[in-house]
């Protein structure tokens, strides 16, 4: 036997992969767009191909579904959604859990390009920040900007997991089946981004437990859901007193800790037009209520309103003599 032999029985020969051109949103399981039998044999990776083309003709947002059962997927930078975004990521991950793979074979063995069936440029979506899907995993030079599925930088998907006491979200392919929404910063009633600014004062996000370890994690703005009669003080068959109610898990929850915050998160805020739509907000939310706790937390608000709109400026507001009785009622 000579060294030739030996050489080629110990290599994996990458397969020879026919590049089917798919449609947008078309998903399939294995080659050659997703890894077949790795880690072990019959583990099936899945992939499925966004909206977005780019100039060249293969989409611009793709996703690889691991097998569920890989190891270290919780620590992923998307927990929840367990889907590779672009290279890195899946570079990184591998890396990570699998310190002995050979990456470059691993990347070798299917192929991370989708071309498009028609390679139709959908010029509106192309305005969307990219995922950095066609870089170089050998090459990350730490630069690139991460961003979820929205596209969004800022989303708290992509913060490092602070709120530890917080279970990951559920697995929905609802809302969340649609390739630019992102359960952690969609707003599940008109789709928009929330925004975290002021303490995330506008927006409340759904933690009911919606199985032993999953909550249901989705986000809507709190003006969206006063404005779709599911936030707020409605009675009738709605029946909400100071609560939100979930479109998405039908949960019902307490708005009165939410709005408690607000004059706390107030203090911080420099312009008093925005501290006079964040105590609106809060107005509006227990505007009706028929719960004592939420009747005396609305009471403080509007009597810092009246404060405000007699002239009173923030800085006497929040120090002076005129400072307002931050409620600190406790809730059963
Ligand atoms: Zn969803
Ligand atoms: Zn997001
Ligand atoms: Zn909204
Ligand atoms: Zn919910």
């Amino acid at each position: 036997m000579d060294s030739m032999d030996i050489d080629h029985s110990n290599r994996v020969e990458p397969p020879l992969l026919i590049l089917r051109p798919v449609n947008p949103m078309e998903s399939g399981q294995g080659l050659p767009y997703a890894p077949e039998n790795w880690p072990n044999p019959g583990d099936t990776w899945h992939w499925r191909a966004g909206p977005r083309v780019s100039s060249k003709g293969h989409f611009v947002d793709r996703y690889l579904y691991p097998p569920k059962h890989l190891p270290g997927l919780d620590t992923e930078i998307m927990p929840k959604n367990k889907v590779f975004r672009s290279k890195l990521s899946l570079d990184r991950y591998i890396r990570r859990a699998f310190p002995d793979a050979d990456v470059r074979k691993f990347f070798a063995s299917f192929s991370w390009k989708i071309p498009c069936r028609d390679g139709v440029m959908h010029q509106k979506q192309a305005l969307l920040p990219v995922y950095s899907s066609d870089e170089d995993p050998m090459h990350d030079n730490g630069s690139d900007i991460v961003v979820c599925k929205a596209g969004n930088h800022n989303c708290g998907s992509l913060m490092p997991q602070s709120e530890s006491d917080t279970l990951p979200s559920m697995p929905c392919n609802i809302c969340c089946g649609e390739p630019t929404f992102c359960s952690d910063c969609s707003c599940i009633l008109c789709c928009k981004l929330i925004s975290l600014e002021h303490g995330g004062y506008s927006y409340i996000k759904c933690k009911a437990l919606v199985s032993e370890d999953h909550i249901c994690g989705h986000v809507a703005h709190l003006n969206c859901a006063l404005r779709a009669y599911m936030a707020g003080t409605i009675g009738g068959r709605i029946g909400l007193d100071a609560e939100y109610c979930c479109r998405r898990c039908d949960a019902t929850k307490d708005l009165v800790p939410h709005v408690n915050k607000f004059l706390e998160i107030c203090q911080t805020v420099e312009y008093q037009g925005d501290v006079e739509k964040i105590l609106n907000l809060g107005i509006c939310i227990l505007r009706g209520s028929q719960r004592e706790n939420a009747k005396e937390l609305l009471n403080c608000i509007e009597s810092t309103v009246i404060k405000l709109k007699c002239g009173t400026n923030l800085e006497d507001l929040w120090n002076g003599d005129n400072t307002p009785n931050i409620w600190s009622g406790t809730f059963p």
